[in-house]
C-alpha cells in the first residue's frame, strides 16, 4: 500500500523563506513548469532603477519627437546607451557587454518601452535576436571580430527573415543564395527589417536548396557596406515610429564564408531559435506599453473631476484600474517564468511563445482601456495615451503573431498529451 502523502515542508506552507529559486517540472519532461520565486534581486532592482532614470531623464523629451517626425534617435544618445551598456545588455563583459541574466533583460526591455516603444524595439531587436545568435551559434572567430561593435553600439543589428510573401511561412522565403568560389552571393529582399534604416550588420536568413524548405536555409551575416546591399522603403507606420523599419535588397552581395552563422543546413532550426529568445524581449516591451498605459490612467482618475468627484472613485473606472493591473502582473509573471528557464538552461520555447501572446495581448486590452479612461483627451495627440495604444498594436504581430503563438503552444499541448 502507498503510504499517505507527507505533509508539505513548514517552509514551503509560507513560501519560500529566502530568495530561492524553486524549479518543479511535474511530469518530468513536461514543457509545464513552474518557477517560484517572485522577489526581485537587489541588482535588479538596481537596473530597474538606474534604466528609468535613463528613460525619464534622457529619452521621455524624445518619444513624442521620434514618433510626429518618425526619426531615429540622435547619434549622441545612441553612444550615451552604449556608454550604458544597453546594446550589450547580454554580451560577456570582455567584449563590452553587461553580462546580465534574461530576467534583467526583461526589465532593461520593459522600462525602455514604458517611455519609448520605438527605442525599446531597438535595443531589444539589436540584442536578442542579432547579438545573442551571434553569441550563441557563431564561431569563436565571429564572437571576437564582430561582438565588441555590435555590444558597444558602434554597429546596430538586425535580424530579418520576412519577405513580402513569406510571412508566418518562414519557410517559404525565397532570397536565394548560391554558392561562388569561398562564399556566396545572395540575391532576394525582405520586408519589415527593423533597425533596417539604422543598422549596419543584419542575420539574413536565405534559401541555399528551395526544395528542401526548412532543411535548405541558411543564416548569413550580411553588413550594409557589402556592395549590392540596398536599403529600400523606409515603411511610414501607424506606430513604433521612431524606428526605422524598412525594405532591404540584396543584388549579388558577396557574402565570405566566414560569415555563415551556424551550419548551413541548421539556418531555419537557428532562426527558430533565436525568435525564442526575440519573444521574451517583445513581451517586455508590451508589458512596458501597458504599464505606461496603466500608470497615465491610474494619474489621471485621480486628478480628473466629473459630478464633484475623480472619476476613479467610480467603479466604473476603478474596476478598469484593478483588471489593468491584475492582467499586467500576470503578464510579468509569465515573462520572468521564460526568461528564468532560459537562464537555467531549460527549454523555454513555448513559455517564451505563451508570455508574448499573452503580455501583446494585455498591452492592447490596457491601452484600449487606458484611452477610454481619458475620454476625449486620450484621443488627441497632446496627450500619450494614443501613441501607446498606437504601439501597442504591433507586439501582437511581429517575431510571430498571436495566431502563430497559439500554434507553437497547441502543437505542444497536442504532442504532449499524445504521449501519455
Ligand atoms: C513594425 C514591424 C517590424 C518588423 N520587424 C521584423 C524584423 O525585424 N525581421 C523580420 O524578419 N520580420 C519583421 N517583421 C515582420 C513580421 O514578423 C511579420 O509581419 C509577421 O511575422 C506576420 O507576417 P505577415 O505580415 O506576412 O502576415 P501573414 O503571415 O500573411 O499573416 C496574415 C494573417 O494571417 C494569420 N495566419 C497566417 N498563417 C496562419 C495560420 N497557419 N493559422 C492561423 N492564422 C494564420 C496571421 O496570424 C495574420 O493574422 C516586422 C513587421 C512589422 C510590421
Amino acid at each position: 500500500m502507498e503510504p499517505p502523502p507527507a505533509p508539505l515542508p513548514a517552509r514551503m506552507r509560507f513560501g519560500p523563506p529566502k530568495k530561492i529559486s524553486l524549479l518543479d517540472r511535474p511530469g518530468g519532461d513536461s514543457f509545464i513548469s513552474i518557477v517560484m520565486d517572485f522577489t526581485l534581486a537587489r541588482n535588479q532592482l538596481m537596473i530597474r532603477k538606474s534604466v528609468r532614470k535613463f528613460a525619464t531623464e534622457t529619452l521621455e523629451e524624445w518619444a513624442n519627437t521620434l514618433d510626429r517626425e518618425s526619426r531615429p534617435l540622435p547619434p549622441e544618445i545612441v553612444r550615451e546607451m552604449g556608454r550604458l551598456n544597453m546594446w550589450g545588455i547580454q554580451a560577456p563583459e570582455k567584449y563590452g557587454g553587461a553580462d546580465l541574466d534574461t530576467v534583467s533583460y526583461a526589465i532593461v526591455i520593459e522600462e525602455l518601452s514604458r517611455v519609448s516603444a520605438a527605442v525599446g524595439l531597438g535595443v531589444t531587436v539589436h540584442n536578442s535576436v542579432c547579438l545573442a545568435p551571434i553569441l550563441k551559434f557563431g564561431t569563436p572567430e565571429q564572437v571576437e571580430r564582430l561582438v565588441p561593435d555590435l555590444a558597444s553600439g558602434k554597429k546596430l543589428g538586425g535580424f530579418t527573415i520576412t519577405e513580402p510573401q513569406a510571412g508566418s511561412d518562414a519557410a517559404s522565403i525565397r532570397t536565394r543564395a548560391v554558392p561562388d568560389g569561398d562564399g556566396w552571393v545572395l540575391n532576394g529582399q525582405k520586408a519589415f527589417v527593423t533597425n533596417g534604416g539604422t543598422g549596419r550588420l543584419f542575420l539574413v536568413g536565405a534559401t541555399v536548396d528551395p526544395g528542401k524548405k526548412t532543411g535548405g536555409i541558411a543564416v548569413f551575416i550580411v553588413e550594409k557596406s557589402m556592395p549590392g546591399f540596398e536599403v529600400g522603403k523606409i515603411e511610414d507606420m501607424m506606430g513604433m515610429r521612431g524606428n526605422m523599419v524598412s525594405e532591404l535588397f540584396f543584388n549579388n552581395v558577396r557574402v565570405p564564408k566566414e560569415n555563415v552563422l551556424g551550419r548551413v543546413e541548421d539556418g531555419f532550426r537557428i532562426s527558430m531559435q533565436t525568435l525564442d529568445m526575440g519573444r521574451i524581449g517583445i513581451a517586455a516591451q508590451a508589458l512596458g506599453i501597458g504599464m505606461a498605459a496603466y500608470e497615465a490612467a491610474a494619474t489621471y482618475a485621480a486628478e480628473r473631476t466629473q459630478f464633484g468627484k475623480p472619476i476613479g472613485s467610480f467603479q466604473g473606472v476603478s474596476f478598469k484600474l484593478a483588471q489593468m493591473r491584475t492582467e499586467l502582473d500576470a503578464a510579468r509573471l509569465l515573462i520572468y517564468r521564460a526568461a528564468s528557464l532560459k537562464d537555467q538552461g531549460l527549454p523555454y520555447s513555448v513559455e517564451s511563445a505563451m508570455c508574448k501572446l499573452y503580455a501583446s495581448g494585455v498591452a492592447m486590452r490596457v491601452c484600449t482601456e487606458a484611452l477610454q479612461v481619458f475620454g476625449g483627451y486620450g484621443y488627441v495627440k497632446d496627450l500619450p495615451v494614443e501613441r501607446f495604444f498606437r504601439d501597442a498594436k504591433i507586439t501582437q504581430i511581429y517575431e510571430g503573431t498571436s495566431e502563430v503563438m497559439k500554434i507553437i503552444i497547441g502543437n505542444a499541448i497536442v504532442k504532449e498529451f499524445s504521449k501519455l
